[in-house]
């Protein structure tokens, strides 16, 4: 089975900075930024985007759904 590959994306000024996608993710792929968004969080963003799966779990576990996943098989990346 081809290697599937993720990308996420995080709407920063959604997210309240609670931490769960950074302890949920299995990879390490998150981290919580040290500037604050407009409502004074520090917003998680994918530090180590290489190492995402596509698990969505990040997804599943953020209370805000500030997260959305996209999944690429290395074959039909541009
Ligand atoms: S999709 Fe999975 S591997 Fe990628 S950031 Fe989310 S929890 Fe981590
Ligand atoms: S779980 Fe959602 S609200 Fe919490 S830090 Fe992650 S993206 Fe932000």
């Amino acid at each position: 089975m081809a290697k599937v590959i993720g990308a996420v994306v995080i709407d920063t000024e959604a997210c309240k900075g609670c931490d769960i996608c950074v302890h949920a993710c299995p990879t390490d792929v998150l981290k919580l930024n040290d500037q604050v968004n407009g409502k004074g969080y520090n917003p998680a963003y994918p530090a180590n985007h290489a190492a995402c799966t596509g698990c969505k779990i990040c997804a599943l576990v953020c209370p805000d759904m500030c997260i959305t996943v996209y999944q690429y098989k290395p074959d039909k990346v541009a």
